[in-house]
């Protein structure tokens, strides 16, 4: 096994307060690391490090780990694009654009499928996101979401059945038949392929007594609950989330000092997805209350064709940042670390001697510049994690730029 020394980091983030400046963010200058077999060997300053197999000097870059986007939707077919400048035209975001998505996606072959999610995973992975979450939903049949399923799971294993993302068209008429179809014959066929269940509980979609059979049938069935709550206005999905202990509720847009007090309590983390948004044109969730009340908040993408169609972990980070008052610091612990604890992965989200080494190298001197410098691909280089390495652009030939 050959060893990797990565020395003349200018700033090095490890999310190990035992490591660096005693600070969450684990922050070293002058760094160096060591990795071998895939794992973090050694941490330390570049004075220090030991010898290695082969060197490699960043020049005073900066190295982060890895971004864990513990929320996405990447299954799916069709372009909503239309509806977009709609909505930047004066109309309004609504739940049941949603069943655009389900007629194309139940229309696409497996092969479009899978090309589809290929290339948005490839897409993260080039703006440093090593582990994603994908979730169904856009099939809503027993053959479509286990299909989305199956081809969620060769690209991640963090997969989450979302057969509760809208009562399709089929059964408006009959929500019940519905939940029974979800928690019945869907679950079994999905239950194989996924990780996680989850429930977009909100007006418009399904209620707290629907999230609840689904989320226990889903728990029978050896599936971890996660939720969709509080996205378009208030309501008892946080409520519910804390009650069930959840791991992470998903947007908490819209809370009272209720829903944040039991945040805090129970420990369920907030998943905080501004890429919402900022394509919605909708008010941001205050982050700052959150975690002023201790409560731990993670960001992600909600990469969906209908309301974040974002793929970007640094835009969501900035948007953080400027419109939900986080710190620099703040947004990117809760994009990588709080991401990883989001998904029960506890070795992810950090760079520490024994855990695995996903990172990412930023041609900029400090990751404060992940803010700083919105819209700008930083990213330079992506090391480990699962999402598949995208194929390296053919470095002969001539774009003409
Ligand atoms: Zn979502």
């Amino acid at each position: 096994m050959t060893s990797l020394l990565v020395r003349g980091i200018g700033e090095l983030v490890t999310n190990d307060p035992a490591l660096g400046d005693g600070s969450p963010l684990g922050r070293l200058t002058d760094a160096a690391l060591v990795v071998e077999g895939g794992r973090v060997a050694w941490v330390g300053t570049t004075t220090e490090a030991p010898a290695a197999d082969a060197v490699e000097d960043l020049g005073g870059r900066t190295v982060v780990p890895g971004f864990v986007d513990s929320h996405s939707h990447l299954v799916f077919a069709g372009d909503r694009s239309a509806e977009f400048a709609a909505r930047m035209a004066g109309t309004a975001y609504s739940a049941g654009g949603i069943r655009t998505t389900v007629a194309a996606t139940r229309a696409a072959t497996d092969e479009q499928l899978t090309a589809h999610v290929a290339k948005h995973v490839a897409e993260m992975r080039r703006q440093g996101t090593t582990t994603v979450e994908i979730k169904s939903g856009y099939g809503l049949t027993v053959r479509d979401e286990a299909r989305a399923l199956a081809i969620a799971r060769t690209f991640t294993e963090e997969t989450t059945f979302l057969g509760a993302h809208v009562v399709p068209e089929e059964y408006a008429d009959d929500p019940a038949g519905y939940v029974e179809l979800v928690t019945g014959p869907m679950l079994t066929a999905v239950a194989g392929h996924a990780r996680w269940i989850d429930v977009f509980c909100e007006s418009g979609a399904f209620d707290a007594d629907q999230a609840r059979t689904i989320l226990a049938a889903g728990r029978a069935a050896g599936l971890a609950g996660r939720l969709h709550a509080n996205q378009l206005g208030p309501g008892p999905g946080v409520q519910l989330a804390c009650e069930l202990e959840l791991v992470a509720v998903d947007h908490c847009t819209y809370l009272d000092d209720r829903d944040v007090a039991a945040l805090g309590d129970t420990g369920t983390i907030a998943t905080l997805l501004p890429g919402v948004e900022f394509s919605t044109r909708s008010p941001y969730p205050d982050a700052r209350r959150l975690l002023d009340a201790g409560v731990v908040v993670a960001l992600a993408s909600d990469c969906n064709p209908g309301s974040s169609y974002t793929s970007s972990m640094p835009l969501c980070l900035a948007l953080a940042v400027r419109e939900m008052r986080m710190t620099p610091a703040e947004a990117l612990w809760s994009a990588t670390r709080g991401g990883a604890l989001a998904l029960a992965r506890d070795e992810l989200g950090r760079l520490s001697p024994g855990g695995p080494a996903h990172y990412v190298v930023l041609d900029a001197p400090s990751y404060v510049h992940l803010a700083y410098r919105p819209g700008v691909p930083l990213v330079l280089d992506v090391r480990g994690g699962p999402t598949p390495e995208p194929p390296r652009a053919d470095p002969n030939s001539q774009l003409g730029l």
